[in-house]
């Protein structure tokens, strides 16, 4: 409780009593609906102001107290009425049409295909927040139909927001570039999907929720004007740096894959798939964004296909960092209308060719290092030396082998010591074929011989970069099944776990051992 300036104690109850409602006020009032230099300032060719689809009767399902902090706004304040209708999009009917929401228009390659027009079919954006410095846009997914929605519903079911939400928070905690959630709001309204669920909405907070596709939709409709709009956009907001550069949208394109390539190498570094990578699903900011079928390897295969629906594998983790380069071709033929201005018109065609395919190169030489540089330190290994790539692809083959867990393996690996092998057992059990590991366990500890520094110290370093809990499948299965019975203890109780993914908490042992038999049969697709 905060005291109030007159010290008195019926003066605090008064605050506190008007606490609620205020601070809600307060958020809302906050938003900005009409900034000049933000996304919905860029116009009608963008996006559709239009009104949230209400629900009826909607309850508080999860609320982010980190993200809340963000916006400038107390999450305790969160069970109050105003703040679940608000942010259930049942407030938003009788706005003056210049600060209604608005759903943007997108177009995108899904599974490698060409798809056409695609756009916010059921995410509608609120509008910014600045606080503490910062600019952040807040998005509702699931608050009903669009003008982009084609033939979905335009709505979002529990199951899918709650892995939403528990997933995009958990990533940020794992120091992965994400979207956030604020929070995720129920209802009872039936949902149609392969069997009926109910409603929800999962609010969305970022820098900006701008995509590949966005740039994409542009170019194939041969708008150059509002491509070169989007462009000067995110460039001014975001990559201020590129209006230095003789071609800032080819500096553009240049961050942009930078950005990319250390996402992936994040992605592969912990185990996520993210299951859809459309251009669509690809933030032109490298977030982690748009959460479906994702899903962290538990047995490790580097062929693992988390969604059900990707019957080639497109989207395999061991495919992620091609898809990511082949997802950036998209965008650089998108941007191909904007590059080389200064160049004569007689050789600006081969020239610009050249020069995307040079920066779209850079993605190898980024990418190769980033993922060394985290697979050295998931090794512990603070010094350089030839053969420490071998040493880590040799683990990955042992664990592939033998679908040795992934997150257990690499924590696990900080309890070994460089002299002996008196603390091998703990990831030499993940192995069925212990005389594998032991061959690379040897070559490991002889590695570490090199290492100046002590196993403790090693162990700490690992530990920060190791997580031991991670959104398994599995967990988030059970948070959504209390959920479903309107027990949101769960979803609460793991969010809070997550948000300290490298600390030992030694009383949530429970959320780190590998997936019950009851989750092998368990099936991520599409449909959300
Ligand atoms: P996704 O692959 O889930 O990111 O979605 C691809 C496209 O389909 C996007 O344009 C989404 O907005 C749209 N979409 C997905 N689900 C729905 C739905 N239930 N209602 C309307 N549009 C949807
Ligand atoms: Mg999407």
């Amino acid at each position: 409780m905060s005291f109030s300036p007159s010290g008195t104690v019926a003066g605090a109850a008064a605050e506190a009593e008007l606490a609620g409602p205020d601070a809600v006020n307060a958020l809302v009032g906050s938003i900005e609906t009409d900034r000049r230099d933000s996304f919905v300032a860029l116009g009608s060719a963008f996006l559709t102001r239009l009104p949230a689809s209400p629900l009826p009767a909607p309850y508080l399902v999860g609320i982010s107290a980190d993200t809340a902090a963000q916006l400038g706004f107390d999450a305790s304040h969160a069970h109050d009425p105003a703040f679940i209708e608000y942010f259930t999009g049942n407030t938003t009917r009788d706005l003056p049409p210049d600060e209604l929401p608005y759903a943007s228009v997108y177009s995108g390659h899904q599974f490698g295909v060409w798809a056409g027009q695609l756009g916010d079919g059921r995410a509608i954006g609120l509008g910014e927040i600045e606080h503490g410095g910062k600019r952040l846009e807040l998005q509702l997914k699931g608050a009903g139909r669009t003008p982009y929605s084609r033939m979905g519903d335009g709505r979002a079911v529990l199951r899918s927001s709650i892995r939403e939400y528990l997933c995009s928070e958990a990533m940020h905690h794992l120091g992965i570039p994400t979207t956030r959630a604020l929070c995720v709001t129920g209802s009872d309204q039936p949902v149609r999907r392969e069997i009926m669920e109910t409603a929800a909405v999962v609010t969305r907070v970022a820098p900006s929720f701008v995509r590949f596709g966005h740039f994409e939709h542009f170019y194939t409709n041969d708008r150059p004007h509002e491509l070169r709009k989007l462009a000067d956009h995110v460039i001014d907001r975001f990559y201020p740096q590129c209006r230095e550069a003789d071609d800032p949208y080819l500096a553009l394109l240049n961050e942009v894959t930078l950005r990319t390539a250390d996402l992936m190498a994040d992605w592969q570094a912990v185990g996520f798939c993210h299951g859809v990578m459309n251009t669509d699903n690809m933030s032109i900011l490298g977030l982690t964004i748009d959460y479906g079928p994702f899903g962290f390897i538990d047995g490790f295969n580097a062929g693992h296909i988390c969604n059900h629906s990707d019957s080639q594998g497109r989207y395999a983790y061991k495919m992620q960092p091609q898809i990511g380069y082949w997802n950036l071709f998209c965008l650089a033929q998108a941007l191909v209308p904007l590059f080389g201005p200064h160049y004569d018109e007689a050789v600006r065609n081969e020239k610009i060719i050249e020069d995307a395919q040079r920066v779209l190169e850079g993605f190898r030489d980024r990418f190769a290092p980033a993922l060394e540089r985290r697979m050295r330190a998931k090794l512990g290994l603070a010094e350089i030396r030839d053969g420490d790539d071998k040493l880590a692809n040799q683990l990955f083959e042992a664990m592939n082998a033998n679908r040795a867990d992934f997150t257990l393996t690499f924590r696990n690996l900080a309890k070994m010591h460089k002299a002996d092998a008196s603390g091998d057992a703990p990831v030499r059990d993940l192995f069925l074929d212990r005389a594998a590991f032991d061959v690379w366990a040897n070559a490991y500890r002889l590695r570490l011989s090199e290492e100046t520094r002590s196993d403790e110290d090693r162990a700490i370093a690992m530990n920060a970069v190791n997580p031991k809990f991670v959104l398994r499948n599995h967990l988030a299965e059970n948070a959504i099944r209390l959920a479903k019975e309107k027990d949101f203890s769960e979803v609460e109780r793991l969010a809070r776990v997550l948000r300290h993914p490298f600390s030992e908490q030694p009383e949530f042992e429970s959320y780190v051992g590998l997936p019950p038999d009851w989750a092998n049969g368990l099936e991520v697709s599409c449909s959300s």
